[in-house]
This record gives structure tokens, sequence and C-alpha cells, in this order.
């Protein structure tokens, strides 16, 4: 199995966080848990690649990140990193040095955390070089779990994917709350693929959002209509656990090949994994 969509951050910082999803009045299962233990938790569950996702709250402190996550995927041969840059950093510069000398498989964006909406031309620069080095984005442009920062939501995306239709996208949770439109622009664009990162049944309750939870055969309709291009992720340490996704995932009516498209072989050929090293 893959894990397209985890965290970890340096111990500081990964407190701060944990420390606003309490007062947030979340369930973090995972509170407190630092790098090495989430890790660990990772390979008790069968995860053979996982995904740890970066981002910027603030200017000034991608760089730092993306040498803390190279660091630590050197030492570990299963981490996928993908980088972070702040819209008011160098973008251009950043990116580059993610993608080339770091040698980060992608770049995450959080247009919540950020404030920053999909469209914003300072952004312009992580495009192109995405582009340029054939790379995916990892993007929260969903307005779940609510939209306290009037930057995320599909008619952002929908106007970056018309500037930059090549762009290769990983959106993140499945663009809630509004799946149905992210999953139409998606049928027109070969490129763009979904996560199920924290998505359950118990999370989507917990969050006050518009749609509720919907119906198991209305999430097979739209995983149906996006054949190879949903892929597992499940948002530890933050949220439910790996085994809840995966739940959530076996449990629908699908075909067992269809299920292990999106446990394992959806993300290796998006992603273009091979077997990590043998550390
Ligand atoms: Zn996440």
């Amino acid at each position: 199995m893959i894990d397209v969509h985890t965290h970890a951050f340096p111990e500081r910082l990964m407190n701060a966080i944990y420390a606003w999803f309490r007062r947030d009045g979340w369930k973090i299962p995972y509170d407190g848990k630092q790098t090495e233990e989430l890790f660990a938790e990772h390979r008790k569950q069968g995860m053979e690649r996982f995904f740890v996702l970066l981002y910027a709250h603030k200017p000034g402190m991608a760089r730092s990140l993306n040498d803390w996550l190279a660091d630590l995927a050197t030492v570990h041969p299963e981490v996928v990193p993908i980088g972070c840059v702040h819209q008011d950093d160098d973008v251009s510069a950043e990116t580059e040095y993610c993608l080339g000398e770091l040698g980060f498989a992608g770049m995450k964006l959080h247009c919540a955390v950020q404030r920053v909406s999909m469209d914003d031309p300072r952004l312009d620069p992580l495009y192109e070089k995405l582009i340029a080095f054939n790379k995916p984005l990892i993007v929260h442009a969903g307005t779940a779990p609510r939209d306290y920062t009037g930057t995320v939501g599909v008619r952002f995306f929908a106007r970056t994917m018309d500037r930059f239709p090549e762009l290769r996208v990983q959106v993140a949770h499945f663009g809630l709350y509004e799946t149905e439109s992210f999953v139409r622009l998606a049928e027109q664009l070969p490129n763009v693929v979904f996560d199920t990162a924290a998505i359950t049944p118990e999370t989507l309750n917990h969050w006050p959002g518009p749609m509720g939870w919907p119906p198991a055969e209305q999430w097979v309709e739209w995983i149906e209509r996006l054949p190879g291009r949903v892929l597992f992720g499940s948002d530890i340490p933050f949220l439910n656990g790996q085994a809840d996704v995966k739940a959530w995932v076996e449990g629908l009516p699908l075909s067992q090949q269809v299920k292990q498209e999106i446990l394992d072989t959806n993300a290796r050929r998006f992603w273009n994994l091979t077997d990590p090293p043998r550390s």
C-alpha cells in the first residue's frame, strides 16, 4: 500500500499545529506524536511508501522545512518528499531548489493555511516550474473543513487549470465540499487525480459542511467516472488513522481490482514510483 498524503514537521512546529487542532475542537488520535513514531506507525499499517507533505504558514520558513525533509528522506527511503513554498518567498527559486537540487517528487500548496487562492499570480512560477520538471502539485483547494479564508473553492482551481491545463495535480480530500464540480472538471483534465485524505464518515460528520456524508453509491459513481485517478491518502497525523480510511475504501461496493488500484497502483502510476532501495 501507498499513502499519498501524510504530514510531518519539525517538533516545535508539529506541536504548534497539534495545539491549533486541539483549540479548534478536533479529535486528534496521534496528538503529540513526532516524526519517527509516525513513520513507525505507517510501516506497522503496511505502507511501503508514504508521502510527507509540508506547507509553509509564513514567508521565509520554506527553505529550512524543505532542507529538513530532504535529510529525512535520505535516512528513510520509503518517504516520498513533497516540498513547500510560500507565495511571498522567491517562488521560482524555491520550487527549482526542491524539484532540482533536492529531487523532491512534487510540491504541496495549502490554499487555506497559506491564505492564498490557487489563481494568485504570485504562484505562476510554481506551476511553470512544476510543468517544466513534469512533476505534480498536491493542492488543498477545497472548502472542507470550512472556508475561513475565502481562498479555497473550485472556481480558483478552474481558473488555474484554464491557464495551466498541462499541470499535473493531486486534489486533496477528493475536492470536498465541491466534489461533484471538481469531478466534472477533472473529466476534461486527464492530469488531475484525487486523494482520499481524511475521508471517513466520522471526519466528515465532524466538519459542519454543507453536503453531509454522501452515500456509498455517490462515492462509487465519482470513482467510476475517474478510472485510475483516485489515490489512497490518510492525512495522518491530523485526523483519522490509515486503518479508518482503508476500511472505508474496502467497504465500498467496488471490485477488488478497483480497490487495489486505489490503495496502491494508481499512486505508483501517477507518481512514477519505483521501489525504494533497501535501507
Ligand atoms: Zn493534509
